[in-house]
This record gives structure tokens, C-alpha cells and sequence, in this order.
């Protein structure tokens, strides 16, 4: 992925690539900017901008080729490879995550769970066997990891953080609601399940200042 493009096209990129899949498993061979923008909600100028920063991927007046578009946007967001992710926080999130069921499909492997929990370290959760937290650079001998999954509370957050960064785990999702500091070869992405519910009780508190959209 070039330098420099905006975090809310990646954000949209990975719209586009919902769509095109939903649109292939229906036999949808053709697609343009203007039902890509209107699954997306989104204007058909700012398809065509975000598709622009990697390229041209179209033809003027007959839009995309579905599964060529798809290939491309599956290349450019990484997912043309596997990528090894660990549950740090067994708990209930970290088991909800694990028994998600369609992760493999998207190449999200999940290779072990960890957690500082007797009852659970040596166990196996949900399939996934489960290490001590200070047990991660043995776990990072034994085979790649590129994601964790931070489910702790939100008081060990931090730590658990500082323990991924020093193993070398090079991508947090972090689901606790906090902001982790991390150095600037690390990549957190943040699930804050509270902040969304705040900003839908701002929205439903002031319904005449909004048109009812809630993105951004
Ligand atoms: P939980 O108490 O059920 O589970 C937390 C797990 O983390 C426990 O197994 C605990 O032993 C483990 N843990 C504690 N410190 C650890 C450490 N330093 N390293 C590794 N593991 C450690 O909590 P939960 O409900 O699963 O929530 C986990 C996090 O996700 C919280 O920050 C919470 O705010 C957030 N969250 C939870 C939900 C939810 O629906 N449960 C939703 C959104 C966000």
C-alpha cells in the first residue's frame, strides 16, 4: 500500500471489496462506481478517487470487471496471504472471537490463545490452546504471529501491549477501551465498542442536528 493514503479510503476499500464478493456470489460479472457508491454510501466521485490512488482499475462508460476489481482490492489491502493472529484475554470476548466462525475464510489464522489465568494457560479454549502471557516469545520462536487480538481489561491493557511490541507482534486489534501507546513500527487498530454506542446515544439524543447517517 503506497504511503500517504488516507486511513478513511482503506476504511472504504475494504466496503468496495464487501460489495464485490456479495456481488460475485450473486453472478454479478459487471459493476460500476455509481452501485459501489450507492452500496457503500458514498458519491460515485469518491469511488473513483479512492480507486485512483492504486491505479486504473476500470473502462470509461462500462465500469469494472467484478472478480478483476475484487482481485486487485484483495492485493492491495494484503489479503492475498495468511496472517497468524493470536486471543490475548481468554475471557468472554477473547472466547466470542474464537468461535467466530469465519475467519479462516478471510485468512485471518488463529494460532493460540493467551492469557495469565492458571485455570486456562495449558488449557484449550474454543480450539485454541492457550500460552502464558509471558510465555510469548516462545510462542513467536515456534511460528509467525502478525496480529493480536488485545481482549484484556482495560487496567492490563498497557502491559499486555508493551509484551506483544516486545515478542515482535507487529499488529494490535485492540478491543479494550483504551488507548495503548505503542512504538512506531507497530500498527494498533482500535474496536471501541463504547465509543460507538456513545456516539449513537449522541445521535438519537440530537436527531434534528444529523440526517440520520450514522458514518464517518
Ligand atoms: P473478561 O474479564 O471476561 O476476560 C478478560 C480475560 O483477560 C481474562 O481471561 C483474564 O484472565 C485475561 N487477562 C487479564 N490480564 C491479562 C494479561 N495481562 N494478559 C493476558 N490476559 C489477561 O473480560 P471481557 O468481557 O472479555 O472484556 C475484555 C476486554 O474487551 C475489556 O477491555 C472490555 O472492556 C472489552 N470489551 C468487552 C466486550 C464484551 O462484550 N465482553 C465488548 C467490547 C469490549
Amino acid at each position: 500500500m503506497p504511503k500517504g493514503i488516507p486511513s478513511a479510503t482503506v476504511s472504504r476499500l475494504v466496503t468496495y471489496l464487501r460489495v464485490l464478493t456479495d456481488l460475485e456470489s450473486e453472478g454479478v460479472g459487471r459493476t460500476s462506481s455509481d452501485h459501489l457508491a450507492s452500496e457503500a454510501n458514498v458519491s460515485a466521485f469518491q469511488v473513483r478517487k479512492d480507486l485512483a490512488y492504486f491505479g486504473s482499475f476500470g473502462t470509461r462508460g462500462s465500469g469494472y470487471t467484478v472478480g478483476t476489481l475484487k482481485r486487485e482490492l484483495r492485493r492491495i489491502l494484503g489479503l492475498t496471504r495468511q496472517w497468524n493472529v493470536i486471543i490475548v484475554g481468554m475471557g468472554r470476548l477473547g472466547q466470542a472471537l474464537a468461535a467466530y466462525p469465519q475467519l479462516d475464510h478471510y485468512d485471518f489464522k488463529l494460532v493460540a490463545g493467551v492469557d495469565v489465568d492458571a485455570a486456562k494457560v495449558g488449557s484449550s479454549i474454543g480450539g485454541l490452546a492457550v500460552y502464558h502471557l509471558e510465555e510469548l516469545g516462545a510462542l513467536l520462536a515456534e511460528q509467525p504471529v502478525d496480529i493480536a487480538f488485545l481482549a484484556v481489561p482495560v487496567e492490563a491493557a498497557q502491559a499486555a501491549a508493551d509484551a506483544l511490541v516486545e515478542a515482535g507482534v507487529p499488529g494490535i486489534l485492540n478491543f479494550a477501551p483504551k488507548v495503548v501507546s505503542v512504538p512506531p513500527h507497530v500498527t494498533v487498530e482500535s474496536v471501541d465498542f463504547l465509543a460507538g454506542l456513545k456516539r449513537l446515544a449522541y445521535f438519537l439524543h440530537t436527531p434534528a442536528l444529523d440526517d440520520g447517517t450514522l458514518t464517518g
